[in-house]
């Protein structure tokens, strides 16, 4: 059973058989350890090349509500004299964190698996719409995702399958497809503001509720929506 009131009181309400969009990063999982982990094994394999930058790098830490691993890298004042280490940096960062190596570390918001498991034990439609590439990391989050108890399987489970197309316009396709179902309402939670205005744009019959955790603030937060930080 979810932990937090107004989910609960959102799902008392929820129309039977409506469908429900689910993104994954920062919404039902955390990421943070998944960034301590790349900035650890990035300091690893760059040592002989930059110990000192290395060494220094090693001392940051990643905090549950960072987005990316920058805010670890502004807290700790770093800085390279070299600008190719934080432009190798960046370029392991991105390889890394859209793969599968290092999903293992992700752990779920409070009351996120008990959320999922209710959704499609009251019959809801459900539907995981995350901007994880598809080619990278579809095992992975398919393998992770059980692991860490929420109910998957590959017709519940999309992914991206363009890594250059914008997150924004891939959910927002994706939604335009999938919306055809039969549904009494349709519902996104999603903790990116920018996604949650593109679906006001495009879908405005789809209901949104707003993760709060973090996001790349290429937008406003949302007001007016249900706004949650655990479910
Ligand atoms: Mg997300």
């Amino acid at each position: 059973m979810p932990q937090n009131p107004s989910v609960q009181k959102w799902l008392k309400q929820l129309p039977r058989q409506s469908l429900v969009f689910l993104d994954i990063d920062s919404t039902l999982v955390t990421t943070h350890q998944r960034n301590q982990a790349i900035i650890k094994a990035f300091c690893k394999a760059m040592e002989a090349k930059w110990p000192e930058d290395c060494q220094r790098l090693s001392q940051a830490h990643c905090q549950l509500g960072d987005y990316g691993y920058y805010s670890a890298l502004d807290r700790l004042k770093f800085s390279s004299q070299d600008p190719q280490f934080l432009q190798d940096l960046a370029e392991f960062w991105r390889k890394n964190f859209f793969s599968n190596h290092y999903l293992d570390k992700d752990e779920p918001y409070a009351g996120a698996v008990e959320f999922v498991h209710r959704l499609i034990k009251d019959g809801h439609q459900t539907l995981y719409l995350t901007g994880r590439h598809k080619k990278a990391m579809w095992e992975g989050t398919l393998e992770t995702m059980k692991k860490l108890g929420f109910p998957i399987s590959e017709d519940i489970l999309i992914l991206k399958p363009q890594v250059e197309q914008k997150d924004e316009i891939y959910k927002s396709e994706a939604v335009a497809k999938h919306k055809q179902r039969p549904a009494s309402s349709i519902w996104l939670i999603d903790n990116e503001p920018l996604i949650l205005h593109q679906m006001m744009e495009d879908h405005p019959e789809v209901e949104l509720i707003f993760f709060k955790s973090c996001h790349s603030q290429k937008k406003p937060e949302p007001e007016h929506l249900l706004t949650i930080d655990h479910f």
